[in-house]
């Protein structure tokens, strides 16, 4: 496997965009495999109580198991909990069950409400008896506490942007929810990525979305594009990622190719290239 190049200090990631369906899960894992296999020592955090990144990376996550849900309640650290992807050694995962959805209302009384997993994270990648190169953070279709206390927990924001009619309706909401954030929570916040799913280079629609996206946000969507295919949305049904279930297909290398350019992005660079604050 191409090896890539590695980050200097751990990139922390949440993969989020409130509109459900649009890819999100799809490309949290996949991005986070093919770094994994491209030599890269990766945790995936499960914040969406669906648990689907638990199924697509192949990790049990029955209602009553240790969970994302026992480390933002305090009653498990993320080394009691975190679990080892069947099919990437130095992937880990912290799954989720549906026993988050009951978590943003029990912990809208705390006074850390928003800063229960940045806690937790930074206690165990200070601890953790390895250095890892990113965290992955996998949200719900919301913009409530869960979501909130990802973009807490980060420094970069991957948007997924599904190639359809719709595509940008809603972003403007997201990236307001971003710069609230970092106004007043996490002033380090970079929308550093956005990534076209679900693309169909046959159809005029997915090229004008495209356009349209690397319009608004130049530097900020990748080049690669990742397309509509089978082996993608067959994938989980095996606990697999499409980069372990078919490594030589077409939508393994489109998430490999965007792994590579997400690798490729020094931090100066990210620097750069992200929207900061104010400047949107
Ligand atoms: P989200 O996490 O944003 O809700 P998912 O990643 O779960 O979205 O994707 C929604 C559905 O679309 C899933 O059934 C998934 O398997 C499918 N899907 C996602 N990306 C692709 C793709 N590139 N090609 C085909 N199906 C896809
Ligand atoms: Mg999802």
């Amino acid at each position: 496997a191409q090896v890539f190049p590695k980050p200097k200090e751990t990139r922390i990631i949440a993969v989020a965009n409130q509109k459900g369906g649009v890819g999100k899960t799809t490309t949290a894992v996949n991005i986070a495999a093919a770094l994994a296999k491209g030599g890269a020592n990766v945790l995936v955090i499960d914040m969406d109580p669906q648990g689907n990144a638990s199924t697509a990376l192949g990790i049990e996550h029955n209602s009553g198991m240790d969970s994302v849900y026992d480390v933002l309640e305090g009653r498990r650290t993320i080394a009691d909990v975190k679990q080892v992807c069947p099919d990437f050694p130095t992937l880990d995962v912290v799954p989720a069950s549906i026993d988050l959805s009951g978590a943003e209302l029990e912990i809208a009384d705390s006074p850390n409400r928003n800063n229960l997993m940045r806690d937790a994270l930074t206690k165990y990648l200070a601890e953790a008896d390895k250095h890892y190169d990113y965290v992955f953070v996998d949200c719900p279709p919301s913009l409530g506490l869960l979501v909130i206390n990802a973009m807490c927990a980060v420094n970069e924001m991957l948007i997924p942007i599904q190639a359809e009619y719709y595509a940008l309706e809603g972003l403007g909401q997201l990236i307001n929810t971003i710069g609230l954030v970092q106004k007043h929570f996490n002033p380090t916040l970079l929308v550093s990525t956005m990534l076209v799913t679900m693309y169909d280079r046959r159809t005029l629609l997915s090229r004008e979305v495209y356009a349209e996206v690397k319009n608004h946000y130049p530097s900020i969507v990748l080049d690669t594009t990742i397309p509509r295919t089978v082996k993608i949305s067959e994938a989980p049904s095996f606990g697999q990622t499409v980069i372990a279930y078919d490594k030589s297909s077409m939508g393994a290398t489109a998430y490999r190719e965007a792994a590579l350019e997400m690798a490729r992005r020094s931090d100066q660079a990210l620097e750069a290239i992200a929207i900061k604050r104010g400047e949107h």
